[in-house]
């Protein structure tokens, strides 16, 4: 059987699917659509960390992406993505402020950057209290911040998007982009633990 042939049946099989799903109520189609997106791109971990590399490495790459992320990572062959266009916005991490994202709503996530959210990301606990109480519920993931650290809480949206940049950790002038980038973790580019 040619490949066209079997992509139209697996198509066909997709979508029967889909709609049993949403039928019985077990999936929005909107979330459906994001987990099909996610499957279907590669969504990583592992390209949030090349673009955290990136931007550690070369500072006019670091300036385009806290400007137009959603352009900037283009340049990395990556997409902001979601069946509805998304804006992507990266926030820095420095010595004095340190960044967290959140959806307070429901469970918005660049998901093709970061990969498939972590459940505590979608709990209500988190998304309740890490608003209301950041410094306390970071400490909880066993990221302590000092008393003068300033944090900012982003809260994200079905159309906008965020991701932190966490700082390059001392020690690391010598190492290539390729070994920057295994230092980054999911937790890192949400903002629940450091680099
Ligand atoms: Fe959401």
């Amino acid at each position: 059987m040619s490949g066209t042939h079997t992509d139209a049946r697996i198509s066909r099989q997709v979508r029967r699917l889909e709609t049993l799903l949403e039928e019985r109520g077990i999936v929005a189609g909107a979330a459906l659509d994001e987990v099909i997106d996610a499957f279907l791109s590669g969504a990583s971990p592992a390209n949030g960390a090349r673009v955290v590399a990136r931007a550690w490495t070369d500072p006019a790459f670091r300036e385009r992406l806290l400007a137009d992320a959603t352009t900037t990572i283009t340049e990395l062959g990556l997409a902001a993505g979601g069946v509805q266009p998304q804006r992507l916005r990266v926030v820095e991490n420095t010595a004095h402020t340190h960044n967290v994202i959140v959806c307070t709503l429901c469970s918005c996530y660049p998901i093709r950057l970061l990969g498939p959210s972590p459940s505590w990301y979608k709990s209500e606990a988190y998304r309740s209290r890490v608003v209301r109480e950041p410094r306390a519920v970071l400490g909880e993931f066993g990221l302590t911040l000092p008393e003068d650290m300033e944090i900012t809480v982003w809260d994200s949206t079905s159309e906008t998007r965020y991701m932190v940049l966490p700082r390059r950790p001392e020690g690391t002038e010598g190492l290539a982009e390729e070994e920057l980038a295994a230092l980054v973790t999911r937790n890192a580019l949400i903002g629940t633990a450091a680099v």
